[in-house]
């Protein structure tokens, strides 16, 4: 089955179990309390807070995302991109935990053809009643269930003992194992049925919610019989034509095998953040597309490109994924001028700043330290615009850390504010803090459900 075909299948599947088919929302949405759109359910907060048109209580959709957080992940893991299409569906008040169990198995099961020997779940420890609808009426065996803690299996992460107050609730994660990765997690099946009015202190909602986040193209992975992400149908195109602008041959688990899975998706999310009007710069979204855009740049010079090449792949991401998406094909000059613009600006300075940090990484060792000082870091950020995350990832490749704070103290000094991009809520949480009504945390991504009183808008 295609990514494309899997698509369409899923959708398909749970209009025919009553829910709306939605369109994807925006890639960078209206929204105060988040960067970009993290997951699925992030369109529907009005609905999860009881605020939509009651007559509209199942949806189904697949959601362009993209996750700062897992962006040092990218490329090292099997199955972590940073743009990604996560698809969903959704009850706000309507069906609960038995439907959204048994359909998603028989989804798996009677649509996908999966093998259920290939199946494990994961359900909240004290989640009795999911677990019985997993164990008797689905009839998964006892050994491929598991219970696990608020950590793992409670949304937001924690929820009951360390908050946030609000719309929570347990989950079910179902994973697949493979031939190749040892085990994926596809889908997460989350019910939101309490109010956290305090540490351990649940009310049952009057009205409960499922909220469901199945990815896509790890989905497509587990079908297609492939190990990563990056070798299904609509990744593998992207892929080789890197390779092949950079002249090199693509090897999974060769030297080059990271980078250039990294430049794929880079150049995957640089596509869709530019296609909606997203441009390089210092501040929030722009922010994190310089960050991608010059870390794939770095990547490929590590390689010995010393040309721009990166503007030339929208028009292969946006071939690939012409069929869900064909307006991207009409921004695809756009696209390519500005990557080509950034490009430009970047490498002119890189070879330099590159070549003082490897001196310094020399120097750092020679002195038998293992870390790179603040105000070192800082006039690579400064002068030759290598970021501190960039300047960080490169250190541990060298088995070294930069000192943070430092750094932080330089750029404060230097009156820059500088911004940590990994997993730091406070990136995202810019949203007016005093009328947050409950802030809930999704993996590492902040989806902070605001509701601002006044205005009574969500
Ligand atoms: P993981 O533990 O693998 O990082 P997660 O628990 O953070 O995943 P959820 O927040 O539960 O993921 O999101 C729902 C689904 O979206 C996941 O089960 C997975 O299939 C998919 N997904 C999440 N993050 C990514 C990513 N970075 N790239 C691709 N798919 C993802
Ligand atoms: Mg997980
Ligand atoms: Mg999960
Ligand atoms: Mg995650």
């Amino acid at each position: 089955m295609t990514t494309d075909e899997l698509r369409d299948a899923y959708l398909d599947f749970f209009v025919s179990k009553g829910c709306v088919r939605r369109p994807s929302d925006v890639l960078v949405p209206n929204d105060s309390t988040v960067l970009f759109t993290p997951a699925g359910m992030n369109q529907f907060k009005r609905e999860f807070m009881g605020l939509g048109d009651p007559a509209f209580t199942r949806a189904t959709t697949c959601q362009k995302c993209l996750r700062t957080g897992d962006i040092d992940n990218v490329g090292k893991t099997a199955f972590h991109e940073t743009f990604f299409e996560m698809m969903g569906n959704f009850s706000f008040g309507d069906y609960f935990k038995r439907e959204a169990i048994h359909w998603a198995w028989e989804f798996l099961i009677q649509v996908l053809k999966l093998d259920p020997e290939r199946l494990t779940i994961t359900v909240y420890l004290d989640d009795d009643e999911a677990y019985d609808i997993w164990r008797k009426e689905v009839k998964v065996p006892a050994n491929r269930i598991s219970r696990l803690g608020e950590d793992d299996n409670f949304w937001p992460a924690g929820a009951p003992t360390h908050g946030p107050n609000g719309v929570c609730g347990p989950c079910s994660e179902i994973f697949y194992h493979g031939n190749g990765p040892k085990e994926v997690e596809i889908w997460n099946l989350v019910f939101t049925q309490f109010n956290r009015i305090g540490p351990g202190e649940l009310e049952p909602l009057p009205k409960k919610n499922i909220d469901t986040g199945m990815g896509l193209e790890r989905a497509a992975a587990c079908l297609q019989g492939v190990p990563t992400v990056f070798a299904t149908d609509i990744f593998k195109p992207i892929v080789a034509a890197v390779a092949q602008q950079l002249g090199v041959d693509y090897v999974a688990d060769g030297p080059n095998g990271t980078r250039i899975r990294r430049m794929a998706d880079h150049a995957r999310a640089l596509t869709f953040c530019i296609h909606e009007n997203v441009k390089p710069s210092n501040e929030k979204q722009g922010s994190v597309l310089r960050r991608l855009l010059r870390r794939a740049v770095i990547d490929a010079y590590q390689m010995g490109q010393r040309e721009p090449f990166l503007h030339e792949l929208p028009t292969v991401v946006a071939e690939v994924m012409g069929r869900p998406y064909p307006e991207l094909k009409e921004s695809v000059p756009r696209i390519r001028n500005v990557i080509r613009e950034e490009e430009d600006q970047f490498l002119r300075t890189l070879d330099n700043g590159l070549k003082r940090l490897d001196d310094l990484f020399r120097k750092t060792k020679a002195a038998g330290s293992d870390t790179i000082g603040g105000k070192e870091v800082f006039d690579l950020h400064q002068t030759y615009g290598i970021w501190v995350d960039i300047t960080e990832s490169l250190a541990t490749e060298h088995n070294l850390r930069i000192d943070r704070a430092g750094f932080d103290k330089s750029m404060e000094a230097h009156g820059e504010i500088s911004r940590p991009m990994k997993g730091a809520a406070a990136v995202f949480a810019t949203g007016p803090l005093d009328t947050l009504k409950s802030s809930y945390h999704h993996g590492s991504e902040f989806l902070g459900y605001t509701t601002t009183e006044a205005d009574g808008k969500v």
